[in-house]
């Protein structure tokens, strides 16, 4: 029998109805055996995140402020939920648990890891599920890294002794038992960890859109979806901005080959989008684009920089010595240019410049802020004599200025920077010269 695990966003469990939608169509197909929640999202646009609420709460509480009134519209929800659901969990003995942690000063990951594990209960009852508690079997190391040895260990124990079973979305404990979250959207990663540990043929994502776009729906008006997209390109698209999965939900399936499906919950019968190792076919095949700012250009002029050895090695190490990732790194006869995200290089932007200055005495040091990168990404794009033709008479046409270019370390993208204020306008106008002629 197959094994699907499934994961379902907090826009899919916002309320009730939420929940009766999740499970019709977990019910819709015995192979979804196990089944990861986030905590419910908003209900409406001017709604909140409960998972925004609690550390809202967590952050009342350490100031000593008043948090009940906050806190009290969470229970107001869960119980919402419970009651229309009719379900045999009550979720009444945790909240008054939370509220008491909360007044003696919980941890924050504590606070926020609530919402998934009351929506797990939730669920859990009303599938008539087992439930694991994610404590119980996501470990992380004391540094707050992933433990996956014991991780994977304990995982696999616990499902091989649950043929169906809820695990809440986005933590797990330290070695000594506290609770620890993962980045923000994390459920995603817990999902993708659940499915290498169930050895599951599909991880199913469900979302609130019908897969992932070949460009930013707030950018381009309807973008085609993408239907079929290697973990190395997501990769690259989410790194360029792209936003559907967590960043680390890939590495675990990628590693063994497992696909994801990302499916709208509203729309469970839309095919989706399908990720996975390898795509048929050859030859050039461009997927989508996705672009951010918040780029600075470190521009070092310093004269035949070849014969300077060392001079890389000691910008990496300058630069990593602040915690400062380097994107990109252009380089010429007389000079090299370092792309950094300029939130990293603000929290100690004067003394990066001084250490670069004293250690690396370059000729010049210069610095242009209010940097956009854009990816374009593909199979065999590269070395395609088109697709760099398109970006560039598309940025042309439409008298945007090339900051930067980088055809990438592989075949499968081409990224160029520009000046932040023609981000939009440079992603419609690639979008429409390279996908206006194409076919989906
Ligand atoms: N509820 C958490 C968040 O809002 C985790 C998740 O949704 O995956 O970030």
């Amino acid at each position: 029998m197959q094994i699907k695990t499934a994961k379902f966003g907090g826009s899919s469990l916002a309320d009730a109805e939420g929940f009766l939608r999740v499970a019709a169509i977990v019910r819709a197909d015995p192979a979804r055996r196990y089944i990861i929640p986030s905590a419910p999202g908003k209900r409406s646009p001017g709604d909140r995140k409960i998972t925004d609420m609690l550390y809202d709460c967590s952050e009342r509480a350490e100031k000593k402020e008043d948090f009940k009134s906050l806190f009290k519209s969470i229970e107001e929800r869960f119980l919402s939920i419970a009651e229309r659901l009719g379900t045999g969990y009550d979720p009444c003995p945790e909240l008054r648990l939370i509220k008491e942690k909360l007044t003696c000063g919980c941890e924050r990951d504590f606070a926020a890891s609530r919402g998934e594990y009351l929506c797990g209960r939730l669920l859990a009852d009303l599938l008539c599920f087992d439930f694991i508690d994610a404590s119980d079997v996501i470990f992380f190391t004391e540094d707050g890294r992933l433990d996956g040895a014991k991780t994977y260990a304990s995982l696999r124990a616990s499902l091989s002794l649950h043929k169906r079973a809820v695990i809440p979305g986005f933590y797990g404990s330290l070695p000594d038992g506290r609770i620890k979250t993962f980045t923000r959207g994390g459920s995603d990663i817990t999902g993708a960890i659940v499915a290498r540990a169930a050895n599951a043929d599909l991880y199913e994502n469900f979302t609130d859109v019908c897969g992932l776009l070949a460009a930013d729906p707030g950018i381009v008006d309807s973008p085609r979806v993408i239907r079929k997209i290697t973990y190395r390109e997501l990769r690259e698209l989410s790194c360029a901005g792209a936003k559907v999965l967590h960043g680390e939900a890939i590495l675990p399936v990628s590693a063994v080959g497992i696909p994801v499906n990302i499916k709208n919950t509203y729309k469970p019968e839309d095919p989706g989008t399908f990720i996975v190792s390898d795509t048929d076919g050859e030859g050039e095949r461009v997927i989508g684009l996705a672009g951010e700012s918040g780029y600075t250009l470190i521009r070092l002029g310093a004269e035949n920089i070849s014969a300077r050895h060392g001079f890389c090695a000691r910008l990496f190490s300058i630069l990593e010595g602040f915690g400062v990732r380097i994107g990109h790194l252009p380089s010429g006869v007389d000079g090299i240019c370092a792309v950094v995200p300029t939130e990293a290089l603000d929290a100690n932007r004067e003394n990066v410049i001084k250490e670069i200055k004293e250690s690396l005495s370059p000729d010049s040091v210069e610095l242009r802020d209010g940097v956009a990168l854009i990816s374009v990404v593909g199979r065999g794009i590269g070395e395609s004599p088109k697709t760099g033709a398109e970006i560039f008479s598309a940025l042309s046409e439409a008298k945007i200025g090339v900051l930067l270019i980088d055809r990438g370390a592989d075949d499968i993208s081409i990224t160029v920077g520009t000046d932040s204020r023609d981000l939009p306008e440079a992603i419609r106008a690639i979008y429409r010269r390279i996908f206006g002629r194409r076919k989906p």
